[in-house]
C-alpha cells in the first residue's frame, strides 16, 4: 500500500523526467513531503487511544485555529468594505436608490426591519442610536424594571445591510434632495440619555462632579447627504399646553434620561425624607408626588 506522501513523491519524479531538477533535490523534495504528510498522517495499527486522541485532538486545533484564523480576516475585510462604503456614500449616490430614514423610533424600526436592503441602499440617520421600548418607561422611572432591558441597539436591530449615522438632521433641501445633520460642528449630538444634561452640585471647587462635562466624542461635524427617497420618522415633542411652571419644574417621561432622572428624584427624596432631623412637614412634602396628565402615561406612572 502507497501513502499519500508516496504517491506524490512518485508522481513528482515521473514529471521530473521532463524537468531538470538534480536527484539530490528531489530527495530533499521527498523527506519534506514526507515529513509533512506524515505529521498529519501520523497514525499506525498500533496506535493507542491515547495518542490516537492526542493526534485528533492537534487536528481539531489546527483546523480551529485556521477557521478561526479565515473568519478573522473575512470579519475585518466585511467591516473595512463597510466603513469604505459608509464614507463613499455620504455625498454620491451608488447604483442603487437611496433611501434615507430620519429616526430610530417606532415608526423608523419596523420599516427598516421591512425595507429590501438589496434593491435600495438604507440609510438611517439619528441622533438615538437604540431603540427605545416606550410603553415600559413607567417601569424603569421606578425601578421595577432596569433602563438596559428596555434599549436595544439599532445596528443589532437592523442588521449590517443598513447603514446607521449617529446625527440629528437640521435641514432639509427637498429641491436638490439633499438633507443637512447636525447644526455647527459645535453642539453635542443629544440621544437624550446625555450624561452632560446631569448637573451634580459638590462643594469641591471645580470637582469633577461639579461640572457639566461636554464629551468631546459626541461632537459632530456638520455633512451633507444625498437622498433619492426621504422618510422622516421623527417622533414628536412633550406638550406642555402651556401651563405655567410644567416646562420649569416638572418631570418629563418620554426619554431614557428622563426615567432615570424620575427614579433619582423618586429615591432622593424617600432619603432625604429619612434623614433623623426630618420635620413632619419637610417629611410629608417630600413624599407628596404628583402625576400631571391622565393619559396612558400619566395612569401607568402612577399604577407603577
Ligand atoms: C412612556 C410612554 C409610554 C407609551 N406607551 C405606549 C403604548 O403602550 N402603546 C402605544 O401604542 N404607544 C405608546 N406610547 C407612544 C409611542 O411611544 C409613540 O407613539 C411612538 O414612540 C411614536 O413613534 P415615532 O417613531 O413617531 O417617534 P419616536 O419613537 O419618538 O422616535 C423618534 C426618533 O426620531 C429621532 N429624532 C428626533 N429628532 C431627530 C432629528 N432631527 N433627526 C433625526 N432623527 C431624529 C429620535 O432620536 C428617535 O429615535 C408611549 C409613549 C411614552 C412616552
Amino acid at each position: 500500500m502507497f501513502s499519500p506522501s508516496n504517491l506524490l513523491c512518485q508522481k513528482l519524479l515521473m514529471r521530473n523526467s521532463t524537468r531538470n531538477f538534480s536527484f539530490k533535490q528531489l530527495k530533499d523534495v521527498k523527506s519534506i513531503i514526507i515529513r509533512n504528510f506524515a505529521w498529519f498522517n501520523r497514525h499506525t495499527a498500533k496506535e493507542n487511544f491515547g495518542t490516537k486522541l492526542k493526534r485528533r485532538l492537534r487536528n481539531l486545533l489546527i483546523v480551529t485555529i485556521v477557521g478561526c484564523g479565515t473568519y478573522y480576516g473575512y470579519r475585518t475585510h466585511r467591516d473595512y468594505k463597510w466603513f469604505k462604503d459608509m464614507t463613499d456614500s455620504d455625498n454620491s449616490i451608488g447604483t442603487k436608490p437611496r433611501v434615507v430614514i430620519l429616526g430610530t423610533g417606532w415608526g423608523a424600526v419596523p420599516f427598516l426591519k421591512h425595507i429590501d436592503s438589496d434593491k435600495y441602499e438604507v440609510v438611517c440617520v439619528s441622533p438615538r442610536n437604540y431603540f427605545l421600548m416606550t410603553p415600559l418607561l413607567p417601569s424603569v422611572s421606578v425601578g421595577t424594571v432596569e433602563t438596559r432591558t428596555v434599549i436595544e441597539s439599532i445596528r443589532s436591530l437592523v442588521g449590517p445591510k443598513v447603514k446607521y449615522v449617529e446625527a440629528q438632521c437640521v435641514n432639509v433641501n427637498p429641491k436638490e434632495k439633499i438633507i443637512t445633520c447636525n447644526s455647527d460642528g459645535t453642539d453635542v449630538v443629544s440621544r437624550g440619555d446625555d450624561v452632560k444634561a446631569i448637573y451634580v452640585p459638590s462643594k469641591r471647587e471645580g470637582g469633577a462632579s461639579s461640572r457639566i462635562i461636554k464629551d468631546s466624542a459626541r461632537t459632530r461635524p456638520q455633512f451633507d447627504m444625498k437622498y433619492d427617497v426621504l422618510i422622516v420618522a421623527i417622533g414628536s415633542e412633550n406638550n406642555t399646553f402651556n401651563i405655567p411652571g410644567v416646562e420649569e419644574h416638572a418631570h418629563f417621561l418620554k426619554e431614557i434620561l428622563d426615567a432615570r432622572r424620575i427614579r433619582s428624584a423618586i429615591s432622593d427624596a424617600f432619603e432625604s425624607a429619612m434623614t433623623p432631623s426630618q420635620t413632619p412637614e419637610e417629611r410629608k412634602r417630600l413624599l407628596h408626588f404628583v402625576v400631571v396628565g391622565g393619559g396612558p402615561t400619566g395612569v401607568e406612572f402612577a399604577a407603577e
